[in-house]
């Protein structure tokens, strides 16, 4: 299964969004789906266009809405594989509320936020994610707010899959990946994906030099939630690997009543010309 297609990414060279691109393919191929199975649905930003350089459905959304448009289309189409994908200004600023609702209703999708800590596609704006005094050319006195904590956020909202990869370690953010397409509930993977271009702080050596791997962590058990958060506190949340994973709470989907017997996937929707006029008519 080949989910390459024949469009040239117009990323920077040496853009973290690039690995997060062949991770996603590698998955989806490893996984064993068709790209007829998968859907992938990115908000703006440079990393909305993600949607576009994988072979499967895609759909670029706008600002900050890939997760509603993402659970919408699950929820029509149970069959699908779904991956929502966006930056971190995409899903913790403008995005947030939904963010945190997707992550409580633990919907059976993927949601991977390139997390760059800056604003790439409008060439340079503090995000959420930039630390308190990362200066940029709109905040030449360095930022004033904390930066967000985006695993903790998500620990505390109720995740059922808590991630995080780093754009330089395709094997493993590939290996998260799948478990997160595998995971029957609400993946959250967060990805270290750095800006080469406009922020010149969180690079890939300075990350190089800071992360730990769970991996490499003796005794750390992913169901065990709060050793996860004492881990996060203990790392300044710099590490990488399934922080959290919790496989007992049953997805949205399954406790929607009738949802698994009538997909609205395969009901026949046409309208008739007449009936379309009828309609319109109604609200008129
Ligand atoms: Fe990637 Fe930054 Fe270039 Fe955008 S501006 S494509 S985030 S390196």
């Amino acid at each position: 299964k080949d989910f390459r297609n024949n469009v040239k990414p117009n990323w920077c060279p040496g853009c973290g969004d690039f690995s997060v691109q062949a991770a996603i393919q590698r998955a989806a191929a490893n996984v064993g789906i068709e790209p007829t199975d998968l859907a992938v649905i990115s908000g703006i930003g440079c990393s909305g266009r993600i949607s576009g350089y994988i072979h499967s459905y895609g759909f670029h959304g706008i600002h900050g809405r890939a997760l509603p448009i993402a659970q919408g289309l699950k929820m029509a189409n149970r069959d699908l594989n779904i991956i929502a994908s966006g930056g971190d200004g995409d899903g913790f600023a403008i995005g947030m509320g939904h963010t945190i609702h997707a992550i409580r209703r633990n919907i059976d999708i993927t949601y991977i936020v390139m997390d760059n800590q800056i604003y790439g596609l409008t060439k340079g704006q503090t995000s959420p994610r930039s630390a308190a005094g990362f200066k940029t050319k709109s905040t030449p006195g360095g930022a004033i707010e904390p930066s967000l904590a985006p695993l903790e956020m998500a620990l505390t909202s109720g995740a059922t899959f808590v991630a995080q990869g780093f754009s330089s370690d395709l094997k493993e953010l590939t290996s998260i990946i799948e478990a997160g397409i595998n995971h029957k509930g609400f993946s959250f993977i967060n990805v270290f994906s750095p800006c080469v271009t406009y922020n010149k702080i969180n690079t890939y050596d300075w990350f190089k030099e800071r992360i730990t791997k769970l991996s490499t962590v003796e005794g750390y058990d992913p169901s065990n939630r709060p050793q996860a958060m004492a881990t996060l506190m203990e790392h300044e949340s710099l590490v990488t690997g399934i922080i959290y994973q919790n496989n007992e709470q049953p997805s949205y989907q399954e406790m929607v009543s009738g949802y698994a017997e009538t997909p609205l996937s395969t009901e026949d929707l046409m309208m008739s010309e007449r009936d379309f006029d009828n309609l319109v008519k109604e609200f008129m």
